[in-house]
């Protein structure tokens, strides 16, 4: 029987790691599928952390982090929790992918959020071989190439400003004309000679041969049409909630959640239900940065270390 079982090891699941494990909880795994960081690893450059002054890429900001975070007793366990579910004696049931389970006192949620996939034509075919949602990792394989990327958002345009460092030329491609990205980004995005901005359009087709993306077909609100012969393309719509694991045999989630799919706390990071925790992107009203997730995983841990011991 763990004192508690973490599922996620992004920002928010190491901090409160760390925070339940030096308040004296003995038995605390975090189970992480991948290497602990979380999604922010993907990502080329942050500027917003407090403490950083200078930019640094998501891997360099939390390579540190699992080591300051287990040397109080936290245990990763690299494998993938498939539910969460209550006991009748009101401790939890930890469900492992291949058939193994935990018993936990408690349980974090801190399963976070992973890139959303456009639906555009062509986007499943070749994705892997064109198609990426991460800059970090495969801009380099474009290096003074010409490449599109498709969003409006914060990572949207972070990621091609990213990739104007190394590639070619960057076409952005935005469905409307004004941006969800924060006017500091945007501002910087206009000043880029290397990005051009096609905005109000739609990309209709990615294309490409058996070696992988050639083009991508776009049509704008007029319905004008142009094709890009790009060798790749990036896709930054935004961010799918990663909430299955609450979902029970019955169809229902195992505690409250909003309409987007989020987990519903009150400011201690308590759920519905007793002894449940959730922090980071996960839960309702989440900034998504990476302090605010660290500080929910602060709180969520010493709320966990509370409930055990009482
Ligand atoms: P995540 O970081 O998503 O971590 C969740 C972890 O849970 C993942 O490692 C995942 O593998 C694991 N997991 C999920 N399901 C399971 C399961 N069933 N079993 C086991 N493990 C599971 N924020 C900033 O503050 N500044 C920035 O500059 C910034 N830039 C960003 C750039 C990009 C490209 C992206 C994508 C995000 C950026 N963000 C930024 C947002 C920030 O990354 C997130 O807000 C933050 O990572 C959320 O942390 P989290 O711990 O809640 O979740
Ligand atoms: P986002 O803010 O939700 O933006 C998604 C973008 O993709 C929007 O511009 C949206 O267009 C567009 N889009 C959605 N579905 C589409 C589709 N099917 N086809 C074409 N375009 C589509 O997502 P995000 O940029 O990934 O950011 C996620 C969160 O992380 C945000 O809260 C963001 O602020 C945060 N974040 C912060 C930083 C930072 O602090 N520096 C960096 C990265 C991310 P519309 O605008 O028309 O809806």
């Amino acid at each position: 029987m763990l004192d508690l079982a973490i599922i996620g090891g992004g920002p928010a699941g190491l901090t409160a790691g760390l925070y339940a494990t030096r308040g004296g909880l003995k038995d605390v795994v975090m189970f992480e599928k991948g290497m602990p960081g979380g999604q922010i690893t993907s990502s080329s450059e942050i500027e917003n952390y407090p403490g950083i002054s200078k930019e640094v890429t998501g891997m360099e900001l939390m390579e540190p982090w699992p080591e300051q975070c287990m040397r109080f007793g936290l245990k990763h366990e690299m494998k993938e929790v498939t539910r969460v579910s209550k006991t009748n004696n009101g401790t939890f049931e930890v469900s492992l992918a291949g058939d193994e389970s935990v018993l936990a006192k408690s349980v974090i949620i801190a399963t976070g959020s992973t890139p959303r996939r456009s639906g555009v034509k062509g986007e499943d075919e070749f994705f892997g071989r064109g198609v990426s949602t991460c800059a970090t990792c495969d801009g380099f394989f474009y290096k003074d190439k010409e490449v599109a990327v498709l969003g409006g958002g914060d990572t949207a345009l972070e990621e091609a400003i990213y990739l104007s460092n190394i590639c070619s030329k960057v076409y952005l491609i935005h469905r409307r004309d004004s941006f969800r990205a924060s006017p500091v980004t945007v501002e910087k995005v206009k000043k880029n000679d290397k990005i051009e901005l096609i905005l109000n359009s739609y990309v209709k087709e990615i294309v490409g041969d058996n070696m992988g993306v050639t083009g991508v077909k776009i049509e704008n609100k007029d319905g004008k049409k142009r094709e890009l012969e790009v060798p790749g393309i990036f896709v930054f719509v935004g961010m799918n909630v990663n909430n299955s694991i609450l979902r029970q045999s019955d169809g229902n989630f195992l505690c409250d959640m909003n309409e987007n799919g989020n987990v519903i706390v009150d400011l201690k990071m308590h759920t519905s239900v007793d002894g449940l925790f959730a922090a980071g992107d996960i839960r309702c009203d989440a900034m998504k940065q990476v302090v605010c997730a660290a500080g929910d995983g602060a709180v969520a841990g010493i709320q966990a270390l509370e409930y055990v011991n009482h």
